[in-house]
């Protein structure tokens, strides 16, 4: 066949490359690419995903409407959505080695967070009570969260919700009280899983607790999905009645949700999940993610993601016993997952201070409350994931180099607070970024250390690292 000319009318935008089409947003692109390549992610909720997922995100399938479910749509022209639909629900079942017969799993949640809301709509009626762990304590806002002032996420707005706690003193998930208040409160809806909580879980403990109160249990597995895949924890899946997931963390997909039900308990659980996803929450699916999402499904079954998940633990924990060899103190004294939460209260810091000093040196982690803070705004720890960097092929003796940096940028804290004169967060800030002091210059030495070491590990999802565009006016 001869070439189809391409139209020069104003359509022709539709054919160019974004770099021609887009130079600004190319350009944008360029520059994260970049940050991405000369820094450290510790952000335990993020992950940096393959090129194959990355070229499904970015295909022709965003062009579709699918509202409905395979074999049962709205629209017409789905018999490719359907294959892809099904194909995707059955690699989500052999992740986790789920009999098809016990369990089904809906694949059109946007996000983790829709994920949440959508099961949260087929289990409970408007009002019932919820308990999830509490966000300060680790727990998602999703799962219940409110302060004194305010119902924050839409599941305290329309559920009643009562959270449970670590212990104060070991970290660790209280679960004597947790059952205490249960037997009160009477839950319609126990959820386990959290965002920020370093240990396993106890799921015999919790399937208890839900089934002498008459509750569902739902297990948010979202930060260790891939853990989980890989059996590198606990499995959730024969205790509870949901599970769900986001597939962008240690799952190593691109930002999607999936609900898993059990089909054996309830007859009509599966209709129920389904129609609130759809239309009780959503609208058409977005099958480019879809189709990401089953690429990172099949990644993740491989016998090389057992070994990628092995290595995020493994250098979660070298990352947690060299800290804790420098005197710091981690929540709960160490990890069994991808992250430390490290207490910072001690040594008389902040999370966003140290937060700050990292962005200024490029490695990036979020600020965390521990156990204790009354305040998720000024939180005395940060969390710091390994899974970002496993994926860029770092091992235990590059973590030690990563909590050797941790360990300058709190010594260099100390040089700017008292420079700063003040345990204002504005002063800190302002003689690290504008200042004249020893402090801001400790960190531009330590800033080229850190870019020099990042960049000798390849990003994934960029077939050769040394062809990334490097902006000098970024240099710092
Ligand atoms: N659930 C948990 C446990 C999470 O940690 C998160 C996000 O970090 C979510 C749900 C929400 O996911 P998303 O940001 O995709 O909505």
């Amino acid at each position: 066949m001869s070439s189809i000319p391409i139209p020069n009318d104003f359509n022709k935008v539709l054919y160019q490359p974004l770099a021609e089409a887009d130079p600004e947003v190319q350009e944008i692109i360029e520059r994260e690419t970049y940050r991405q390549f000369r820094g450290l992610e510790l952000i335990a909720s993020e992950n940096l995903t393959s090129l194959a997922t990355m070229e499904a995100n970015g295909s022709i399938l965003t062009n579709k409407y699918s509202e409905g479910l395979p074999g049962a749509r709205y629209y017409g022209g789905n018999e490719f959505i359907d294959q892809l639909e099904v194909l995707t629900q059955k690699r989500a079942l052999e992740t986790f080695d789920l009999d098809p017969n016990v369990w089904g799993v809906n694949v059109q949640s946007y996000s983790g967070s829709t994920a949440n809301f959508a099961a949260f709509t087929a289990l409970l009626q408007p009002q019932d009570r919820v308990m999830g762990l509490a966000l300060p304590d680790g727990g998602h806002l999703t799962h219940g969260y409110y302060t004194a002032k305010k119902k924050i996420t839409a599941s305290a707005i329309y559920f009643q919700s009562f959270p449970y706690q670590v212990d104060r003193s070991t970290g660790l998930i209280d679960h004597e009280r947790l059952k205490a208040n249960a037997n009160l409160f009477k839950p319609r809806l126990v959820v386990c899983g959290g965002s920020a909580y370093p240990r396993d879980w106890d799921y015999k403990f919790f399937y208890e607790v839900a089934k002498a109160n008459g509750s569902y249990l739902l297990c948010d597995m979202a930060h260790i999905s891939g853990l989980v895949a890989a059996k590198e924890m606990n499995s959730p899946f024969e205790y509870c009645d949901i599970v769900t997931t986001t597939t962008h963390k240690t799952l190593r997909g691109p930002r999607a949700g999936l609900i898993f039900f059990r089909k054996d308990r309830e007859a009509d659980i599966e209709a129920r999940v389904n129609a609130a996803v759809f239309p009780a929450c959503q609208g058409g699916p977005h099958n480019n993610t879809i189709s990401a999402v089953c690429v990172a499904l099949k990644q993740a079954s491989d016998p090389a993601f057992k070994n990628y998940a092995k290595q995020v633990r493994a250098n979660a924990q070298a990352l947690a016993a060299k800290l804790f060899s420098y005197g710091y103190k981690l929540q709960t004294d160490g990890s069994d997952n991808h992250l430390v939460l490290w207490d910072l209260r001690p040594i008389g810091l902040t999370g966003s201070k140290i937060e700050k000093l990292c962005d200024l040196v490029h490695i990036t982690l979020n600020k965390n409350a521990v156990a204790g803070d009354t305040s998720a705004v000024v939180p005395g720890g940060v969390r710091i994931g390994a899974n970002a960097l496993t994926s860029r092929s770092m091992n235990e003796k590059d973590m030690e180099k990563v909590a050797e940096f941790l360990h300058r940028v709190v010594e260099i804290a100390g040089v700017l607070q008292k420079e700063a004169g003040s345990k204002l967060l504005k002063d800190f800030v302002a003689k690290a970024t504008t200042g004249d002091g020893e402090g801001r210059q400790q960190l531009k030495q330590l800033s080229v250390e850190v870019q020099e070491f990042a960049t000798k590990f390849p990003l994934p999802g960029v077939p050769d690292s040394a062809s990334i565009k490097r902006f000098p006016d970024a240099e710092e």
